[in-house]
């Protein structure tokens, strides 16, 4: 049974304050253990009101280590956020390195160390057999420059570049091999097709007309071809394509030979 406590304490207090147990023993005991009853009650409402500080103590102290986490934790989250887009720059300017590097500038056609990477990919390749390359070399150019300026020249190096490069489409890849010399890597199965294209390359290239003001420049290129046989090596190849661009060019240029 639960005791009431109110009602305890009015019956006390009651019987204490009778005239008649005023002078009875057992209202003085009653009267000490009320007493010492209050000084109890009194040191548990101190230890309550102690204990319930400490507590606000202990919930501030753990509110302020919570804050102090959680600005860990965001100088953290920004710190990761910095480093993540940090590590995205540095991985774009890698990619932009890359391309750089690997990209002529003027046409925007891989580089020779591009089309060198490639043939050589190309040459460590199960598809060799079929491999075949072409150097590339407009004819007179210096011609243009004398007569148009170097800038028009440069227009039309950027102008044949996209042609040539349409021309080859995915049938193979078309760098730029150093001033205006281009080297095209072709992997096809039935050479007679290699040799189609690049005819047909010669003959839109010469077709194609570049006008500035009321003057036309017009273009040609000679083309040395090699085909892979298994003795070659990457080198050996491509000295044959450039002693048949030389043979091209002692012919009279505008044409074709098969090294
Ligand atoms: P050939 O038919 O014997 O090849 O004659 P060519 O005049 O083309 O040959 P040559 O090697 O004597 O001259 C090549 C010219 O190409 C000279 C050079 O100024 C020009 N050239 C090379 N690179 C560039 C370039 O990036 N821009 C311009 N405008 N001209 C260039
Ligand atoms: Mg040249
Ligand atoms: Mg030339």
């Amino acid at each position: 049974m639960k005791t009431d406590f109110a009602e305890l304490e009015k019956n006390i207090q009651d019987i204490l304050a009778a005239p008649e147990y005023q002078d009875h023993p057992a209202s003085k005991a009653l009267s000490q253990l009320w007493d010492v009853n209050q000084e109890q009650w009194n040191r548990m409402d101190r230890l309550t009101r102690l204990s319930d500080s400490y507590q606000d103590v202990m919930i501030q102290q753990g509110k302020s280590l919570s804050e102090r986490f959680d600005k860990h934790v965001r100088q953290l989250e920004k710190m990761t956020r910095i480093s993540d887009r940090y590590q995205r720059s540095l991985r774009q300017l890698n990619i932009e390195l890359e391309k750089t590097s690997l990209i002529d500038p003027l046409t925007e056609l891989p580089n020779r160390r591009m089309i060198m990477k490639q043939l050589s990919q190309a040459f460590s390749g199960q598809q060799k057999e079929s491999l075949s390359i072409a150097m590339i070399d407009i004819d007179y150019f210096k011609k243009v420059n004398d007569e148009f300026g170097h800038q028009v020249g440069d227009k039309v190096l950027i102008a044949l570049s996209r042609l040539m490069e349409s021309v080859v489409g995915d049938r193979g890849v078309i760098g730029r091999w150093g001033g205006e010399e281009f080297l095209v890597i072709l992997t096809s199965p039935k050479f007679e097709d290699v040799v189609a294209l690049l005819e047909s390359l010669r003959s839109k290239v010469n077709a194609y007309t570049h006008q500035v003001d009321d003057k036309t420049v017009l273009t040609s290129v000679s083309i040395g071809i090699a085909e892979y046989q298994e003795t070659d090596s990457m080198d050996s190849l491509l000295s044959r394509a450039d002693s048949a661009l030389y043979s091209v060019k002692s012919k009279g240029r505008n044409s074709l030979v098969i090294g």
